[in-house]
């Protein structure tokens, strides 16, 4: 029989793992204990040894593994893993059958059911997210579960952990075909070009495709459209296609001058009648304020932590100042769509930066609508815990 491993943890951590948070905190472990390396499978008990369930080590931020079943029997194997992905896919079907949209999440760690993994699809390839060296133990396994689904030809992984390796020399494909270079996705009939071997980031955010379909369809019409942090461009393309007469992407990353060229160029717009401005967006607000530009509709997505030259942007601190920045350039009855992924910012503390912002700009606003992460990123929402890392505000500013 195998070694069986036990962890303990405190009462208020019990409380939290029994109403269905399955992160194992590192703080609420009893002390004094030694864990088990990475990857081992482990019994999680109370301070008076009450089994509460089975799981596995795996240090991702505050958390040192995940609970995968409130059971003392459940065992990691392969077909654990096939059955946690095959549901996964199933539950995607309605994803599957589309035309329109060949890039989504096939799996969402914990909303799945394991937590520290999340696996994306892009048009036929399927791409790993490993967030320990612990999940990463099972690749194996979940190498092998993918092999069996219908409509997966290749796979890549990025290992988002450290691993002491130097990360550019890593190549990211494991196994089955290699997908072109570029691999061109589409999304409710947009096309967007990724590369899946081409650093932490793909060339799309896959968990803003409602709010791209929104700005298409709703949003872009007739409007002049500013995308800061714009990357490669999606958000500008979204508006475009649905008849915005401008866009003006701007970000700071010299690569992105290409990037957006791509993405325009393969939805058959003239790039060139659109402005790709590679720029710091705080100088750019500068520049935009003495040429007193006023655009219809800005989208404002930056990350959750940038450091440029002059100075570090966080989403807890700063994004209030940005968005009086965003409001600035907003034109009277523009349209503001406001995002971050920062899981340190919930919706109820985003809501207050806009309204705050609009309040010190000396402007009346009405929210339109809200988004969170679509569908195909399950979620685990508790008292305790809540894995909707994504907060995007759509709202109108007009002058008092
Ligand atoms: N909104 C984009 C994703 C943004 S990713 C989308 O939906 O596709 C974050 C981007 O912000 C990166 O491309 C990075 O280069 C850019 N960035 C970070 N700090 C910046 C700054 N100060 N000015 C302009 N761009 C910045």
């Amino acid at each position: 029989m195998m070694d069986e491993f036990h962890i303990y943890v405190q009462e208020e951590t019990k409380a939290a793992l029994m109403s269905g948070s399955p992160l194992i905190p590192k703080d609420g472990l009893m002390p004094g204990q030694t864990l088990p390396d990475e990857g081992t499978v482990v019994h999680v008990r109370s301070a008076d040894d009450e089994l509460i369930g089975t799981g596995y080590i795996g240090e991702q931020t505050k958390g040192v593994g995940w609970l995968v079943s409130r059971r003392a029997d459940t065992v990691m194997d392969a077909s654990f893993f096939a059955e946690k992905i095959q549901q996964a896919w199933h539950h995607r079907r309605s994803l599957h059958q589309s035309q329109e949209t060949t890039a989504y999440r096939i799996f969402n760690g914990e909303g799945d059911g394991v937590g520290g993994l999340a696996i994306d699809y892009y048009h036929g390839y399927a791409l790993i997210h490993w967030y320990s060296a612990g999940i990463f133990a099972f690749q194996t396994e979940v190498l092998q579960a993918l092999a069996a689904l219908p409509g997966v030809q290749g796979v890549y992984e990025k290992k988002r952990f450290e691993t002491g390796a130097i990360v550019e020399e890593e190549e990211d494909f494991v196994q089955g075909e290699r997908a072109p270079e570029p691999l061109i996705v589409h999304e409710n009939g947009i096309n967007y070009a990724v590369d899946l071997d081409d650093g932490p980031m793909t060339g799309i955010f896959l968990d803003q495709r409602h709010v791209r379909r929104k700005i298409r369809d709703e949003y872009a019409r007739g409007r002049t459209v500013l995308n800061t942090f714009s990357y490669t461009g999606a958000f500008s393309v979204s508006a475009a296609l649905g008849g915005a007469v401008h866009t003006t992407s701007v970000d700071l990353a010299n690569r992105s001058y290409a990037k957006t060229v791509e993405q325009f160029s393969i939805n058959g717009l003239d790039y060139e009648a659109h402005d790709i401005v590679v720029q710091d967006v705080f100088q750019y607000f500068k520049r935009a304020k003495k040429q007193d530009k006023a655009f219809d509709l800005v989208v404002v997505d930056p990350p959750s932590f940038a450091r440029s030259k002059k100075k570090t942007f966080s989403v807890k601190k700063d994004y209030q100042a940005l968005l009086e920045e965003v409001i600035a350039v907003t034109a009277n009855d523009g349209i503001v769509v406001a995002s971050t992924n920062a899981n340190v910012v919930a919706m109820k503390k985003f809501r207050s930066f806009v309204d705050r912002a609009c309040q010190s700009m000396k402007l009346d606003y009405q929210i339109l609508e809200t988004h969170r992460l679509p569908e195909d990123f399950p979620t685990v929402k508790t008292k305790a815990y809540d894995s909707d890392y994504l907060k995007v505000i759509i709202f109108k500013v007009s002058r008092k």
